[in-house]
């Protein structure tokens, strides 16, 4: 699918990494960033704050690149993880929809919240690419969510799995929709020559 077709990003979702990246590193190391990346289009001009599917993925994947290259691999984690909870948070917050869902939320056993919140976290990453790419399945203690061709890791050679990113913004979208930790870890990543990016999620919350 992705041989015959250009990859894509939705508009505010570049947008929204652009910005995340600014906060998380800094305006120098962003825009030093923007240009390793070869992404000086974006020095300027963010994308418009659409839905449309408009920006290359090779933008958004050279942004993790361009990250990667400039801080190495170990400082990369940690930063990809404090990415991710920005990431999270403001996308999220943005949601006019969120208001409405958190008080549904509470109402529910935090099992529910959990699976409700995956499920919408899996939902906003097919719209972000226009494809069904993403999938969350049931195991007896754990979640496992797939990214497929995924944008995060694309292109990237790291020793261990790396898409710290998505492991943050999915601890903020828990966070945010259950109040609790929950512990969640990349268990496959296409970098390491897996076919997916596959994560896992305890379905109990951490004891902190
Ligand atoms: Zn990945």
């Amino acid at each position: 699918m992705s041989e015959t077709q250009p990859r894509r990003v939705e508009n505010s979702i570049m947008r929204l990494a652009l910005t995340s990246t600014e906060l998380a590193l800094g305006k120098n190391g962003y825009y030093a960033v923007l240009h390793m990346a070869g992404l000086d289009v974006y020095v300027e001009t963010l994308p418009p704050d659409s839905h449309d599917l408009e920006t290359p993925g090779e933008h958004f994947a050279a942004l993790f690149n361009g990250m990667l290259t400039m801080y190495g691999e170990g400082p990369a984690r940690g930063l990809f993880r404090r990415w991710g909870t920005i990431f999270g948070t403001t996308a999220i917050k943005r949601r006019p929809s969120a208001a409405l869902l958190k008080p549904l939320l509470w109402v529910l056993p935090i099992q529910r919240r959990v699976r409700t919140v995956l499920d919408v976290v899996v939902d906003e990453a097919n719209q972000a690419r226009g494809a069904e790419l993403h999938t969350l399945q049931d195991a007896i203690d754990h979640y496992v969510i797939t990214f497929r061709d995924c944008l995060y890791c694309d292109g990237l050679h790291p020793a261990e799995p790396i898409c710290y990113a998505i492991v943050g913004t999915l601890e903020a979208a828990l966070k945010w929709g259950t109040g609790r930790d929950f512990a969640v870890r990349e268990v496959q990543c296409h970098a390491r020559g897996a076919d997916a990016c596959v994560f896992e999620v305890t379905k109990q919350p951490l004891h902190v």
